[in-house]
């Protein structure tokens, strides 16, 4: 965990399991797309992805609302990531399955994304419910050249974690979603660890260089080892 000083402003919305930045919720009904382009984050990149089985596609990502969608055991509900993160439009869970279905066809069908896309889930918040997480498994029926990567607080062996693990054995060419834990990765299961870690890892060369995005890295969904972050 990090040690950095939690303001007052925080401490409130640790409280109210909720963002610092009240101002940055969006209903999904107010913005043309929930889905952004990986422009709009400089750690997934501009470019198309580089290497590996997903070459050539671009990176989008949805953001959601941390801590009022993630679960109470996460080891970052006080030090969240979003806590320093004042500018992501974060978007509410209502009506937000009917706009993730519309911005899907959209995208989906534009010339450029013909071979699919690389989904980041989520930039912040998580899995909220195991409806939501069949609601992307319905989405990966339906769309053959939707992939997904990401990260969750969700444990493999809660019922939301359970769902995850499914869409990830079930889809494991497209769907990588790995538990964030200090755990080494198993053949069911790819862990996300902290800088303390020191089982079987690779470290997330993003977190050591700045020129290095996930379009030129591609490591998460092409190894199956551990991913550390550095955070120091
Ligand atoms: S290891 Fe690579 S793909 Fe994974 S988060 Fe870091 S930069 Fe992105």
């Amino acid at each position: 965990m990090n040690t950095k000083k939690i303001g007052p402003k925080t401490k409130v919305a640790i409280s109210n399991s909720t963002t610092v930045y009240q101002n940055r919720i969006l209903s999904p009904d107010s913005v043309a797309s929930v889905i952004k382009e990986g422009k709009n984050n400089k750690k997934l990149g501009t470019t198309r992805i580089k290497k590996g089985p997903w070459k050539g596609l671009y990176i989008y990502s949805l953001t959601l609302v941390e801590r009022e969608t993630c679960p109470k055991s996460c080891i970052h509900w006080s030090d969240c990531y979003g806590n320093n993160l004042h500018l992501a439009n974060r978007h509410t869970t209502n009506n937000l399955i009917p706009k993730l279905e519309s911005d899907l066809e959209r995208i989906m069908g534009e010339r450029k994304n013909k071979e699919g896309i690389a989904l980041r889930l989520h930039i912040l918040g998580d899995f909220y419910s195991a409806e939501y997480v069949k609601f992307w498994e319905s989405m990966l029926l339906n769309y053959p050249k939707l992939r997904i990567f990401g990260f969750t607080a969700r444990m493999p062996e809660t019922t939301i974690g359970k769902q995850v693990r499914l869409i990830n054995l079930r889809y494991s060419e497209r769907c990588i979603v790995r538990f964030s834990a200090n755990k080494v990765s198993e053949s069911l299961n790819s862990y996300a660890a902290e800088e303390s870690f020191e089982g079987d890892n690779f470290v997330c060369p993003s977190t050591k260089e700045n020129n290095i995005t996930c379009a030129s890295c591609a490591a998460c969904w092409n190894s199956k080892k551990t991913v550390k972050f550095i955070t120091h």
